[in-house]
């Protein structure tokens, strides 16, 4: 009963809290009717946190948003055992081992709800674990940029056998689309990561009952920077005959952008065994960078690195920044269908939630401080240590950042 792209010819379900926060910032009315989506990155999100919107307070008005028509619903699937496993701001409230409180008070009261009758009209897009498999992929072992918390998540199994679980009990709803988190070019997009993750996924969606029949397709640059397309440079170009993968900045990555990486990705992933029609979807919320620092057209070709670091729109300080990145903007607004082999363009994370707090804040949600979100910060192996590219005096991630959504809205591209 699936349809092959769940975007096309349907809206997409816009969130009321989401909407009510930007609509309150000055000039929010202007994206305040966008489409985000709706993370459910905690066991208590799924009835609603402190008197907020549930799962199925969620559900009931998408029945209301959807009317006659067609509707998407976009869901986050955000919870796995020792989360995070590479930073801290987004650390969970599951320990390394918790994989059987995963499944039972998180995974099937969602599975319950989807395969609710009452919702069997809807199209339920579910993103399954962000930055989860990526994490098992280049943070562990003798790789420089491995952390102990990866090690552990790899040596227990429980990123895998938790996704794989995710898809199967999610995917047993005949209107639920999984599409699995993988990463974003500035992290697989290296010859060797890009192999590796597709086999991981492999495993993962074969494990705990899940075959490749539960997977809809996959996501990237969910809550990344990367920029959709790169069209100042190409990865084919060369200066005075040295490569583009030459510079400091794509330093011998295979892509310039996320939807080159993409298109790249999903054939590899089918070559490794999942469906020929997988789909993909690029999260564009928050990777416009437009506003007054906009490059107007290639830079000089004296240098490969002049000629890339002139043109290129992506403005942060090194591709492995990810923390509230200074001088962002809105990216293309969500949109069905954009390209070959992409479903859509979405934004899955809400353009003003912060991404993690600039300094210790205490939390009831086992929120961690990565310093990766300082400012003052000068970095590690895993972005070359090079200072962070954070806005100050931001919150704990998930929690409302107006500073940063003013300026994501100053640099939207397209402009608003
Ligand atoms: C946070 C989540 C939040 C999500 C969307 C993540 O970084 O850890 O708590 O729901 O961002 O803003």
């Amino acid at each position: 009963s699936r349809v092959n792209n769940p975007y096309e010819g349907a809206k997409v379900y816009v969130n009321p809290e989401w909407s009510a926060k930007a609509a309150a910032e000055p000039g929010g009315s202007r994206v305040a009717n966008q489409p985000t989506g709706v993370w459910l990155d905690r066991i208590a999100a799924i009835e609603g946190v402190n008197g907020g919107m549930g799962l199925r307070d969620h559900l009931d008005e998408a029945l209301t948003q959807k009317g006659s028509g067609e509707l998407v619903v976009q869901l986050v699937i955000y919870n796995l055992p020792g989360r995070d496993c590479s930073a801290l701001a987004s650390n969970g409230e599951l320990g390394p081992t918790e994989i059987g409180r995963y499944k039972t008070e998180y995974i099937d009261p969602i599975a319950a709800i989807l395969a609710d009758s009452k919702y069997a009209g809807l199209r339920i897009v579910t993103t399954v674990e962000i930055d989860s498999l990526p994490n098992l992929v280049t943070n562990t072992g003798s790789r420089p940029t491995a952390t102990p918390a990866c090690d552990v998540m790899k040596a227990n199994g429980n990123y895998e056998k938790g996704v794989g679980y995710a898809l199967n009990k999610l995917g047993d709803a005949g209107n639920v689309y999984n599409y699995i988190d993988a990463g974003h070019h500035g992290w697989i997009g290296w010859d060797d990561n890009f192999g590796p993750s597709a086999d991981i996924f492999k495993v993962a969606a074969t494990s705990e009952g899940a075959t490749v029949n539960d997977v809809h397709g996959f996501i990237v640059n969910t809550a990344n920077y990367g920029a959709t397309k790169e069209t100042n440079f190409t990865i084919d170009d060369s200066v005075n005959g040295t490569s583009v993968r030459q510079s400091k900045w794509v330093d011998w990555n295979r892509y310039t952008d996320e939807q080159s990486f993409a298109q790249a990705f999903r054939t590899k992933l089918v070559s490794v065994g999942f469906n020929s029609d997988i789909g993909m979807l690029i999260d564009t919320s928050r990777n416009g960078w437009g506003g007054a620092n906009r490059p107007t057209g290639p830079g000089a070709k004296t240098t490969v690195d002049t000629y890339v670091d002139g043109g290129r729109y992506d403005r942060r300080i090194h591709l492995g920044n990810w923390c509230n990145q200074a001088g962002a903007g809105l990216g293309e607004r969500p949109k069905a269908a954009p390209a070959a082999g992409i479903d859509a363009y979405v934004w899955m994370k809400p353009p003003g939630e912060s991404d993690g707090s600039s300094k210790e804040i205490p939390n009831n949600e086992g929120k961690g401080f990565d310093r990766m979100c300082d400012p003052t910060y000068t970095g590690n192996a895993r972005n070359g240590n090079n200072l962070s590219g954070a806005l100050p005096d931001a919150p704990v991630s998930g929690q409302w950042f107006s500073a940063q959504f003013q300026e994501l809205m100053k640099n939207a591209y397209p402009a608003l």
